[in-house]
């Protein structure tokens, strides 16, 4: 059959820097046979070996940083001081669940008539889709519970971005790990992501894009009963209240949202700063997003490049109508740039409640506490959000209040390898990272034997 090539773009320069075959169903088939093929064989690998693997994998990644930080610099426009970060942040994730493997375990528990015992056991080959914004980080936070807990992997990166998936690949056999373990897919969404998603010896899917697609996957996995994990979209609150160092905290907002150039499921998209200290926040906010650093990123100091695509910079840009608060510079000529935007909304405008995935922050005022919370939990998301105050004790009620899966308090930060995240409400369920991801790639089996 007659492969469709694509080619993939630098959104930095428009150049073309791959030309890659396209997948279908029948590829994606082979892909979940070699996977069935080798879980048998993977379960069974004694649990210290599998560390092993894994920890050797994460060897590799250290080792093979600038080169997958280039890919994915080059492939994403991500700037390279920040790729860098998130391919050592992968192998921190291999780290993490090469120690995990032999950490998870069952329990035995009081019965009468005998002994009762539980297994964490594999669930078999499992579908990971990926989407493009942050490609190899995503991957590995599903990857390295996946392979823990004994599972075989099928691997769909995003069309877009999927040069980082491929060479962990080869990586992935390098370290050892067998054939058939790990298979990377490349080819669109509705094809072979839905293939995967209707395919009966894959036994669950973890998902991460957008709520519209995940909708559509869990519809899809409903028809054979698959398990599913969903990070899906977000519309997150930075909250600021009057009695934070408003200094520190608008030096940070504008990282919290034009961070990877606003395409972040955690960008806390919408800035609610409490009425008595708007003014003078918006002013240290305008200043501090001056200063953000926008161009070629290959360039070190570079602190955000452009947008993945013209179609997407098209979607961005239709979210800002009118003169907004501030608007910063981009390069001029080729490159898919989009401003640093502050608009002031009101919760119920378009910018406030749709999520934009570009540079564009929304400032909301609110009156006090009350105000704060029921307009930060007025949205479909739950994702993330951030905190800021010298209260503790508000810090903690706020926290307990605000519907979120992930917040942060006097930061933006939102994830680590040893720490859950994922949502609440339309931004899915299930968690990732930390040993919460674990009971996502097993099931528990429940053994009593009568004495
Ligand atoms: P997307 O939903 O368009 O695509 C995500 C992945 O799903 C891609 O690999 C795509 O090919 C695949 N896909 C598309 N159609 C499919 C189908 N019918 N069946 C199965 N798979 C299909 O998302 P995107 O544009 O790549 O990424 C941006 C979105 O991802 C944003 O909404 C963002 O908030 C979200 N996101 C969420 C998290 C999180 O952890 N919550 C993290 C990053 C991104």
């Amino acid at each position: 059959m007659h492969r469709m090539s694509f080619a993939l773009i630098n959104p930095a320069t428009e150049e073309r820097i791959a030309e890659l075959e396209e997948a279908g169903v029948e590829q994606t088939d082979e892909a979940v046979a070699r996977a069935r093929a080798a879980f048998e064989g993977w379960r069974n690998v004694a649990p210290t070996d599998r560390a092993r693997l894994l920890r050797r994998l994460a060897t590799l990644v250290e080792e093979h940083l600038e080169e997958l930080a280039r890919i994915e610099s080059q492939n994403v426009g991500k700037p390279i001081g920040g790729a860098r970060a998130e391919v050592g942040m992968v192998a921190q994730v291999f780290h993490f669940y090469a120690g995990a493997v032999d950490k998870h375990y069952g329990e035995t528990i009081p019965v009468g008539g005998g002994v009762d015992l539980t297994f964490r056991e594999p669930l078999g080959v499992v579908g990971l889709i990926v989407p493009w914004n942050f490609p190899l980080n995503i991957a590995s936070w599903k990857l390295g519970p996946a392979l823990a807990c004994g599972n075989t992997v099928v691997l769909k990166p995003a069309e877009l971005t999927p040069l980082s998936a491929l060479r962990l690949a080869e990586l992935i056999l390098d370290a050892g790990i067998p054939e058939g373990v790990v298979n990377v897919v490349v080819g669109p969404g509705r094809i072979v992501g839905q293939r995967l998603v209707e395919h009966p010896d894959v036994a669950k899917i973890g998902f991460t894009g957008s709520t519209e697609v995940g909708r559509g996957v869990m519809a899809g996995a409903a028809a054979t009963i698959k398990r599913v994990t969903l990070e899906l979209g977000g519309k997150s609150a930075n909250v600021v209240f009057a009695d934070a160092d408003l200094e520190q905290a608008a030096a940070a907002a504008p990282y919290a949202v034009f961070d990877n150039a606003g395409q972040d499921c955690c960008a806390r998209s919408r800035i609610l700063v409490e009425r008595s200290a708007y003014d003078r926040f918006g002013q240290l906010l305008i200043d501090a997003t001056r200063n953000v650093k926008v161009g070629d990123p290959q360039d070190e100091a570079t602190e955000m490049g452009p947008l993945i695509s013209a179609q997407h910079r098209e979607t961005v840009a239709s979210f800002v109508n009118g003169e907004p608060l501030f608007r910063g510079e981009t390069p001029l000529g080729k490159g898919f740039w989009f401003p640093c935007t502050l608009v002031e909304a009101s919760n119920d405008d378009r910018i406030a409640r749709e999520e934009v995935f570009g540079p564009v922050a929304a400032l909301i005022p609110f009156a006090d506490e009350a105000d704060a919370i029921r307009i930060a939990n007025d949205t479909p998301y739950g994702l993330s959000g951030s905190i800021w105050t010298e209260n503790g004790a508000r810090a903690l009620r706020v926290a307990r209040a605000l519907d979120a899966g992930v917040l942060s308090v006097n930061s933006n930060s939102s994830v680590r390898p040893s720490t859950p995240f994922g949502g609440v409400k339309q931004s899915g369920f299930g968690r990732e990272l930390g040993m919460h991801a674990l009971d996502g790639y097993s099931e528990v089996k429940n053994v009593f034997v009568a004495t």
